[in-house]
């Protein structure tokens, strides 16, 4: 069967070059955060990595797909380095009550107790009760939890933008991509990263936009933007904003 993937990609060109700027890009598969410091003096474009994480120096007027390129060609280098970096500086998520996990763009704090297998919302936080609560039953229910938050959530979005934007979705599925927040195929399946539901309302907003747009125009378009741009006017703000946050939403 021909089907057409359409993916909401995270690279993001911007039109002014900023002097230092934080992108993120993907590499071999997995979100790389970086900082770009761009400046007149420059000829090349170089990396370093240092107890700050990557950075990139390149020429003022160096494009983000000449920028990229020598990220992808220096990418085994970039992720060795970064893996080293990581497990230095990143103790990673214990599930351990105090916590906290993002939910619609905001924190809510884990309190973890030994019970009836339960989780409850309250306010800004998440009660998890298991009869071991070690860190795997933790971390599977609080998954379990945010996927069925995120399927009724983004359900009741795809049903208001639907009908505004005229058009008929197929089933929508939860994806658990690395590199991706959604898709649309042709057969009008959409697929959504349920690790969009921690992300701001807005931006999930727009992811939903985006790849409903696409059962418009199954590309990126001038009549695609246009299609996007009727629902939300500013989707190239909030594509910028989930591109330099990207980083924070991977993390599960
Ligand atoms: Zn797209």
């Amino acid at each position: 069967m021909n089907q057409i993937r359409a993916q909401l990609e995270l690279p993001f060109a911007s039109p002014t070059p900023q002097p230092v700027v934080a992108c993120s890009a993907v590499l071999e598969g997995h979100p790389v955060s970086y900082v770009l410091h761009r400046s007149h003096g420059r000829r090349r474009i170089s990396l370093s990595i240092d107890e700050r994480g990557l950075r990139i120096g390149a020429p003022l007027r160096a494009s983000m797909r000449e920028i990229e390129a020598v990220l992808r060609d220096h990418a085994r280098w970039v992720m060795r380095k970064l893996e080293q970096w990581t497990a230095k500086r990143v103790p990673g998520r214990r599930w351990e009550s105090g916590e906290t996990l993002m939910y619609l763009g905001a924190p809510l704090q884990l309190a973890i107790a030994t019970g009836p297998e339960n989780v409850l919302h309250h306010e800004s936080a998440l009660h998890i009760s298991a009869q071991r609560p070690q860190t795997e039953n933790i971390a599977a229910l609080a998954r379990a939890w945010l996927r069925t938050q995120a399927l009724a959530d983004f359900a009741r979005r795809v049903e208001r933008f639907r009908v505004s934007m005229a058009v008929t979705p197929g089933d929508i599925r939860l994806s658990n991509a690395r590199s991706r927040w959604g898709s649309c195929h042709a057969s009008g399946r959409i697929l959504l990263n349920w690790r969009l539901i921690q992300m701001p309302a807005r931006l999930i907003d727009y992811v939903v936009v985006h790849e409903l747009a696409h059962l418009r125009e199954m590309n990126h378009s001038p009549r695609f933007w246009s299609v996007v741009a009727r629902e939300i006017p500013d989707h190239a703000a909030r594509r910028r904003e989930i591109r330099r946050d990207a980083h924070r939403y991977i993390v599960e």
